[in-house]
């Protein structure tokens, strides 16, 4: 168990577990990109760890880079909007992998999807390491998915609770 500010979290996935899934995952994603060097796309801060571990176990060439998201009320009525910022490469014509670390409702990685659809990429998958099916209320379909969990809030391998717990190797439930 493990408190983290008010809050306490029982173990929920180990990091031996983790590794072998992404191995898994890793393979996946070279069977099925084989020439086409795809390019990983990390959503900061979250994805870092499972970016990093993921990308030792695909083989074929890639590109790796980051962008982050920022949400803000807009000044029109619609409300939030969310932009991405730090993209430095075209994705024209180019194979795209986003790689996030959760998918909780879909709307963050619906925007992103719409975001990235603009530049005109050849395909565009999604590899999450945690889906909350329970919770998703957009229609996102993930291609590479490393568990899917009930709809409880977790933290631990990349993923905080108020900016801490990102550096646990393994992945927390709150209890
Ligand atoms: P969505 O837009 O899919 O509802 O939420 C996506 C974002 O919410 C994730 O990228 C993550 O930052 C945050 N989030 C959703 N569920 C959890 C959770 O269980 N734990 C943590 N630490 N963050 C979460």
């Amino acid at each position: 168990m493990v408190t983290i500010k008010d809050k306490q979290f029982s173990p929920f996935i180990d990091a031996e577990t983790i590794q072998q899934r992404l191995e898994i995952l890793g393979e996946e994603i070279t069977k099925d990109f084989q020439e086409k060097t795809p390019i990983l796309i990390g959503i900061l801060n979250g994805s870092f760890m499972f970016i990093s571990d993921l990308v030792k176990h695909i083989s074929c060439p890639i590109e790796v880079s980051f962008i982050r998201i920022s949400s803000y009320e807009g000044t029109e009525s619609t409300g939030e909007v969310t932009s991405i910022m730090g993209l430095n490469t075209d994705l024209k014509d180019r194979h795209v992998i986003i790689v996030e670390d959760i998918v909780d409702t879909g709307l963050s990685m619906y925007r992103i999807l719409e975001e990235l659809k603009i530049m005109q990429p050849s395909s565009l998958s999604i590899s999450t390491l945690l889906l909350k099916p329970d919770a998703l209320k957009h229609p996102i379909e993930c291609r590479y998915i490393g568990f899917e969990i009930p709809n409880k809030f977790v933290v631990g391998y990349g993923l905080d609770y108020d900016g801490l717990g990102r550096n646990l190797p393994e992945i927390y439930q709150l209890k």
